[in-house]
């Protein structure tokens, strides 16, 4: 089996080298990565730029463009042949909720789904990410399973989410839904050393709500969180209802 790796912290995370750690015992690795950090990139390409390709060790390529482009780049140009599955991340922080919208790491996960190769995107909710290496043997016992099926869903992504605990802690496993995340505080005005303003979006608190079944609920609860996303947005109940509004020209 041929497995691409990317992430959106860049080629030097620890997170990506965890998880290209992991896959090892399954397959073959090639790594694709972004040579810097691109997170909250989402889905964006690269079309007003060219883009460069250079070779960090036998494994690994790094492009100096965002997670989407690595996927597009890796399957169409540098890998000899296609890839069987694609890994994106570990990512260095949590994508629960309405996360996934901003979220680079889902992202390439996405733009694999979309070229019909199955993804799964994996994300720590912890922060102590120099513990990543820790995590190699609880990734490879999850992976298994899932690279191994054949009824993998088709035009569907797997969005995973590590609690926020030693791996030797871990729960177990839950199947889970998108939960909501509010900002508070998130966005700071304020003046440069020069006296210009300035505007800084980051940081603050979050708030959380959602089904009892949310992916958020489950990592804090200690369990790794699971949720199958697919990529058409339709608000399919509301289709009958909008038509109802008549809109003609
Ligand atoms: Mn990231």
């Amino acid at each position: 089996m041929r497995i691409l790796v990317t992430n959106d912290d860049g080629y030097l995370a620890g997170g990506l080298r965890a998880l290209a750690d992991a896959a090892g015992a399954l397959g073959e690795v090639h790594v694709v990565a972004p040579d810097r950090e691109q997170s909250a990139t989402s889905h964006s390409l690269t079309l007003h730029y060219p883009l460069r390709v250079r070779k960090a060790d036998a494994q690994v390529q790094v492009v100096d463009g965002t997670p989407t482009d690595c996927v597009v780049l890796a399957v169409g140009e540098l890998l000899t042949d296609r890839p069987d599955f694609v890994l994106s991340g570990v990512n260095h922080g949590a994508n629960l909720g309405d996360d996934v919208l901003y979220s680079g790491t889902v992202a390439a996960a996405m733009e694999a789904t979309i070229l019909g190769i199955p993804a799964v995107a994996l994300s720590y909710t912890g922060r102590d990410f120099e513990m990543m290496p820790g995590w190699t043997d609880v990734l490879t016992r999850l992976l298994r399973q899932l690279l191994v099926r054949d009824d993998f869903p088709a035009e569907t992504l797997l969005n995973v989410n590590l609690p926020p605990v030693p791996p030797e802690e871990v729960t177990g496993v839950k199947i889970t839904s998108l939960g909501r995340r509010a900002y508070v505080g998130s966005l700071t005005r304020a003046e440069d050393p020069n006296g210009r303003e300035y505007f800084w979006i980051g940081g603050g608190e979050s708030r959380w709500w959602g089904n009892p079944d949310s992916d958020f609920r489950a990592v804090h609860e200690g369990y790794i969180s699971v949720t199958p996303l697919h990529l058409d947005l339709t608000n399919y109940r509301l289709l009958e209802d909008i038509g109802r509004w008549g809109l003609e020209l």
